[in-house]
């Protein structure tokens, strides 16, 4: 029993270069020592606010912060009900404050904590999308100029809404089909929203294309470089099962989120028929949705957003159940993941044997600057800085600096709908 006690958690919103981020800092009776910890669901980060603030608050003040594991199933269970994005978000922005915090203690970096370095540095992919595969070539090289060998490829499908292709044109999709799109959501300023293009999305033409960019980067770039594609799963299951099998020769380095959390069984079908590597998960949150994929070895990468999870806490477990099937992480880090968030991910990266890869999102100036101590990528290696904890800070007068935008209905994602107007997940 410390005499250290929880004394405060409060919650840290910002938006520094237009992606809204949730921190949660825990500070302790003692002077100067407090944790931070990611906390960020972007699509609906006031109702993140509002559960902790609400409610892990005043459960937790007054709590040994020591005691991350008791924090962590005590605060788990206190509603009852559970496993949810906004709650586990909440959990996890306390939870990796309390390992930032043990790691501050122990003069230890959190890897150090969990046993100790297994690597250097953490391989990074990161995303080159583009108009067409010549722009996705282009831009391929510039990163491998910069030393990255792995590297997620997406192009946009001529005349159709797709996924990763944030360069859309507003009007792609919105033509092609017998019905206009009027959901106001879609007509707000897109300039309001951080959503993904809303249009008309078909399965026919978008595996086309993304067979044809494969095809262009193998004949271009050739055979050394390692590509990703995020499916993002948008077409039928049967479909996904052909197109793992059709790009089988081009092999990548993964193929993401082929079919949705929804369809986890057809993983079992697609699992006898390629050997395409798959990475999935990055919607899960649940366990029951993960454990039947790695006991029965039917996916390659686990893709888990670790706040979405709970935090680092099931997130170490979760990767030493992995190990035992040896499936790799992979998790999920996209730009709406935050700083924080990239060094918890870090921390395991480094500490894990079967760590496979980790997705980085280059972040804004502005960002960096909010958060010193910001993860570095060099030679596409992401670094740890040796510091005690997750090694990561928020400037809370910068971050006040930036606040949360106003946006067209609390920042809901536009809809993509099929050709004939029924809504594509997601
Ligand atoms: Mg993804």
């Amino acid at each position: 029993m410390s005499n250290l006690k929880i004394r405060d958690v409060r919650v840290i919103t910002t938006e520094p270069d237009g992606i809204r981020l949730v921190i949660v800092k825990v500070e302790t009776n003692e002077p100067e020592l407090y944790g931070v910890g990611c906390a960020t669901f972007t699509q609906r980060p006031t109702a993140v606010v509002a559960a902790v603030d609400d409610y892990l608050r005043p459960f937790l003040i007054g709590k040994d912060p020591a005691d991350i594991e008791d924090v962590w199933q005590s605060s788990y269970v206190s509603s009852y009900w559970r496993n949810g994005p906004v709650l586990n978000n909440a959990l996890s922005g306390v939870d990796q404050a309390l390992w930032d915090i043990k790691g501050k203690l122990a003069n230890m970096p959190v890897y150090d904590l969990l046993g100790g370095k297994a690597r250097d540095a953490a391989a990074v992919y990161v995303h080159s999308s583009g108009r067409d595969p010549q722009e996705v070539e282009d831009k391929a090289r510039a990163f491998i100029e910069d030393g990255h060998h792995y590297i997620r490829v997406q192009t946009e499908t001529p005349g159709y809404a797709t996924y990763g292709t944030h360069g859309a044109h507003p009007d792609v999709g919105l033509q092609t089909g017998p019905r206009v799109v009027t959901d106001r959501v879609e007509d707000a300023d897109p300039d309001t929203l951080y959503a993904h293009p809303a249009g008309i999305f078909e399965p026919r033409p978008y595996m086309k294309s993304a067979v044809a960019l494969f095809d262009h980067m193998r004949s271009t770039i050739g055979w050394d470089i390692e590509l990703l594609h995020d499916v993002h799963e948008r077409i039928p299951p049967i479909m996904g099962v052909e197109l793992a099998k059709e790009v089988e020769g081009h092999r990548l380095f993964f193929l993401e989120d082929l079919f949705a959390p929804e369809d986890n069984d057809y993983f079992r079908i697609v699992r006898q028929q390629t050997s395409t590597p798959l990475a999935m998960g990055e919607l899960y949150n649940n366990p029951h949705e993960i454990v039947p994929m790695i006991k029965d070895r039917l996916i390659d990468f686990i893709r888990v957003h670790i706040s979405q999870i709970g935090g680092l806490t099931p997130a170490r477990k979760l990767a030493a159940l992995c190990e035992a099937f040896n499936v790799r992480t992979a998790w999920h880090g996209p730009g709406d993941t935050s700083p924080v968030g990239h060094a918890a991910n870090l921390m395991l990266d480094l500490n894990c044997w079967n760590f496979g890869i980790q997705e980085y999102a280059i972040f804004g100036e502005r960002t960096k600057e909010v958060f010193p101590g910001c993860p570095e990528v060099r030679d596409g290696y992401m670094w740890p800085n040796g510091q005690p904890g997750l090694g990561i800070d928020v400037d809370e007068g910068l971050a006040a600096k930036y606040p949360f935008r106003e946006r067209a209905y609390g920042g809901a994602w536009g809809a993509v709908r099929r050709a004939d107007g029924g809504v594509v997940r997601p």
